[in-house]
């Protein structure tokens, strides 16, 4: 089997629970975060763009908060130039009236640039489904990946909408399918059991299919979709 590095880390992936790019995504985003933070504070490049994006957006912003240890001076840095530039940026009062004020600081308050992390995640899954359809002509590679608990629905919408080789695309589909309806089996033999008061335990499989469902349906919770 011949794979790039970013295939072998979803091939990896494949072995583990959940999405395999979502597993990954989240992965680069806390260490672009984590590298943020500690690294790149008193780069230049990093504090305007996140002045321009007017911080990063919640989901990064609280993943800063609750994930990246001791990230509290990193942030204050930040944000101390991002609030020093909104409160020059949005003025005082003018005299040409309060609507002309409340122009101008709505003016300022608008995102001039989308969240660096949101960017930096949205480079990250696009070679991720570029790799994966690239290598699913492999059949090591797509028999790994038949066994993964499958790309949740919104990978799966953006691997299938972009321009790549259709046949390919029309494997990974079709594996794709083969998940799901063993997923729907799975749900099934889950309710089937549930009537009989089977514990949770006896269920194999079946036992984490809610949870299988959930994640299929909207990606991983610590990514932003
Ligand atoms: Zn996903
Ligand atoms: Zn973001």
């Amino acid at each position: 089997m011949k794979l790039s590095s970013r295939a072998y880390n979803l091939y990896e992936a494949f072995a583990k629970p959940g999405c395999p790019v979502c597993r990954l995504a989240v992965d680069s985003v806390h260490h672009y975060l984590d590298s943020v933070i500690y690294e790149y504070v008193t780069k230049p490049h990093t504090h305007e763009g996140l002045r321009a994006a007017r911080g990063f957006c919640q989901q990064h912003a609280w993943h800063v908060i609750a994930e990246i240890n001791a990230s509290a001076l990193g942030v204050a840095v930040l944000y101390e130039g991002l609030f020093r530039t909104l409160l020059n940026e949005m003025g005082g009062e003018s005299k040409l009236g309060a609507k002309r004020q409340i122009a101008q600081a709505l003016n300022a308050l608008k995102p001039q640039a989308p969240c660096p992390a949101c960017t930096h995640q949205a480079t990250v899954e696009d070679h991720l489904l570029r790799n994966l359809i690239d290598h699913i002509d492999q059949d090591e590679f797509a028999d790994a990946f038949r066994r993964s608990e499958g790309l949740c629905l919104p990978h799966l919408r953006l691997a299938l909408d972009r321009r790549a080789d259709t046949d390919k695309q029309a494997r990974l589909l079709s594996l794709e399918q083969a998940i799901w309806q063993q997923l729907q089996v799975d749900l099934d033999e889950f309710i089937r059991l549930h009537d009989y008061r089977f514990e949770r335990e006896d269920m194999g499989v079946a036992g984490t299919s809610p949870r299988r469902a959930i994640e299929q349906s909207v990606g991983a919770r610590d990514l932003r979709h």
